[in-house]
């Protein structure tokens, strides 16, 4: 069989060359990175959950007119997607503090904030994705005030839709990140669109009775069951895949 063409290779996922012009193919992997790469390992089964879960919430998303890249799901890691042209900007999208938010400005974990936050990070892993402003992304030509506005919307609309999603499934989400990409139409017109995706590994879901973790903090944080966690995100999603992981080594709540 001929080796599909590799395009880009990430930390969680790789891209080859899709089948038809303008499509790749987006491949989960089970490795995990946190802390800029510092630490490194494996969640087995991962990448089936992710390929699922991101599936899921971009089809749903779309149903409410977000656009995005999610074309169709292939096979258990991959999924076809459109080509676009990544901002190098990450959009991160806060309702509870957590994380780096919490240790900037000293909030407790956990505390509800006054309003939504939405804040930029330059996605740039040698300088460690650094915090940015608009001035920045428009003043470096990473994107045009036009499209910052069209992702600003578009990551509030995720946020509402999001959020109401998970609490409806018992889960809070406490925060999460996410890409745009430029999509050029035949017609020369350009669009953006939510690109990337949106699983446990750039959300943080809280269970909304426990306020247990179920998301990439338990991998950063070394929580242990790393990959019960994702599997419940994906029960509760009623999502587990149907005709048995086999390449899901969990434990056997998967059916
Ligand atoms: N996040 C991500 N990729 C990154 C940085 C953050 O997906 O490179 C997600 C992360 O999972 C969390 C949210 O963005 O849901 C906010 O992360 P934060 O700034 O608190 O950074 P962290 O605590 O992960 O260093």
């Amino acid at each position: 069989m001929a080796r599909r063409k590799q395009v880009y290779e990430g930390k969680a996922k790789i891209l080859f060359e899709g089948p038809e012009p303008g499509t790749l193919v987006q491949y989960f992997k089970d490795d995990a990175t946190a802390f800029n790469a510092q630490k490194k390992g494996t969640i087995t089964g991962k990448g089936v959950l992710n390929n699922r879960i991101s599936e899921y919430l971009m089809m749903r998303l779309e149903e409410v007119g977000v656009p995005n890249h999610f074309i169709r799901r292939l096979n258990m890691r991959e999924q076809l997607i459109r080509q676009v042209e990544i901002i190098p900007v990450e959009v991160v999208v806060r309702n509870i503090a957590a994380g780096s938010i919490s240790k900037r400005f000293a909030i407790d974990e956990g505390t509800k904030l006054p309003r939504t936050i939405v804040e930029y990070y330059y996605k740039n892993d040698q300088l460690g994705d650094p915090l940015v402003s608009e001035e920045h992304i428009t003043g470096f030509g990473w994107a045009s005030i036009h499209e910052i506005d069209d992702m600003l919307n578009m990551s509030l609309r995720i946020n509402d839709f999001l959020s109401g999603l998970f609490l409806g499934i018992g889960i809070k989400l406490v925060d999460f990140k996410v890409e745009f990409g430029r999509l050029w139409h035949d017609n020369g017109d350009m669009q953006i669109i939510l690109a990337d995706e949106i699983s446990p590994d750039n959300c943080r879901l809280w269970d909304a009775k426990t306020n247990d973790k179920m998301d990439k903090d338990r991998f950063r944080r070394d929580l242990g069951r790393i990959e019960e966690a994702y599997q419940e995100v994906a029960r509760r999603l009623g999502i587990l895949p149907e005709s048995g992981p086999s390449d899901v080594q969990g434990p056997a709540t998967m059916q």
